[in-house]
């Protein structure tokens, strides 16, 4: 089984936050809920309560269960998170810190109010054991309960491609043209206009299984997940060609020629390791032409994605869609802010 951890807030005018623990069976697309923890604040306050039942449960059903006249013992394959969810249930540093990157001890630099990475730094990588003897101290804020149950904290907590690359890597590229704030990159408002125009002309030639057909460019702050993906995989191919700063069209190019490796089972087997030096060099050659602000936590995370991909295979098994998605039906059940949880518990 996969499980995922994840906060979400269903009401917009009442502070009333939602933490569902999901599962999955390995090879099926549906998660179920194992628990879920409301509360008036962002986070459950204690991780440890938080798992506390989960954790229990689970020491039973792992000795072994009866399940229609079968015999079955519970494993735990990944648990599945964003990175401030991963960071939170694992008690190490969050991804604006100076020792956050989950894979290696690099530490990062505090450069344009942001932390940034040095994409040419060589550091020692982070093992299950090391993390377990929590060799780099400033990395830890505490001792997960997860420990207790045998459960690997690097290796079964794999890189999410849905908020790294989708929505992290692919989003600053998108903001760096269309964002309001003045930079050398952004486009002006007539190229904008040309670029929405394109848009417009692929709506007719995408076909129903894609889940969401373009929209405007200029509407990028919109975007779900799977539309930076259509875009990193297919339109931009065609829509990012065409506006003048070739620079960020280069990086584009680096990232996307990459993550089509990656998530082709056959271009993955054959060419996975030019995979990996080209999502090093879309680091390296961001960091040069983009400048040091762009090579921040995402960024920096995809010279590892590759590791990951080798130990678990296809990244879009450890990815976090299927369960947003599951995230999004929760929210449907719910009415009104009174009595949150009755209502998911009686849907
Ligand atoms: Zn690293």
């Amino acid at each position: 089984m996969d499980v995922f951890g994840d906060g979400i807030s269903p009401f917009k005018s009442v502070k009333r936050h939602l933490w569902p623990l999901a599962g999955c069976l390995v090879g099926q697309n549906t998660p179920f809920v194992i628990a879920i923890w409301c509360g008036p604040t962002k986070d459950p306050q204690s991780v440890d309560e938080y798992l506390h039942d989960f954790i229990e449960e689970f020491k039973i059903l792992r000795d072994g269960f009866s399940f229609l006249n079968r015999n079955l013992k519970l494993k735990i394959r990944f648990f599945i998170a964003d990175a401030p969810a991963r960071a939170w249930i694992r008690k190490v540093n969050q991804h604006g810190s100076y020792y956050s990157c989950e894979r290696c001890t690099i530490k990062g630099g505090w450069k344009f109010r942001r932390i940034t990475y040095d994409p040419t730094c060589e550091a020692t990588l982070r093992t299950n054991e090391s993390f377990e003897e929590q060799s780099q101290p400033q990395y830890h804020n505490g001792t997960s309960t997860l420990l207790s149950i045998g459960i690997s904290m690097i290796s079964q907590f794999p890189l999410d491609i849905m908020h790294l690359v989708d929505l992290g890597c692919t989003k600053r590229l998108l903001a760096l043209l269309l964002k309001k704030k003045a930079s050398k990159f952004k486009l002006s408002k007539e190229s904008v206009g040309s670029l929405d125009t394109l848009s417009g002309f692929l709506y007719h030639f995408v076909p129903s299984e894609f889940s969401r057909k373009p929209r405007p460019l200029s509407q990028w702050c919109l975007y779900k997940a799977v539309e930076f993906r259509r875009i990193f995989l297919y339109d931009g191919f065609l829509i990012l060609k065409k506006q003048k700063n070739k620079e960020v069209y280069n990086c584009y190019l680096l990232l996307a020629c990459a993550m089509r490796i990656f998530l082709d089972p056959e271009l993955r087997t054959k060419y996975g390791e030019d995979g990996h030096k080209i999502s090093s060099d879309f680091c390296i050659f961001s960091y040069d032409v983009l400048g040091a602000s762009f090579v921040v936590y995402n960024i920096h995370h995809l010279i590892h994605l590759y590791h990951d991909i080798l130990l678990h295979g296809d990244p879009n098994s450890f990815s976090c869609y299927k369960y947003e998605n599951n995230l999004g039906q929760i929210k449907s059940y719910l009415l009104a802010p009174g009595r949150t949880l009755q209502q998911k518990c009686v849907e």
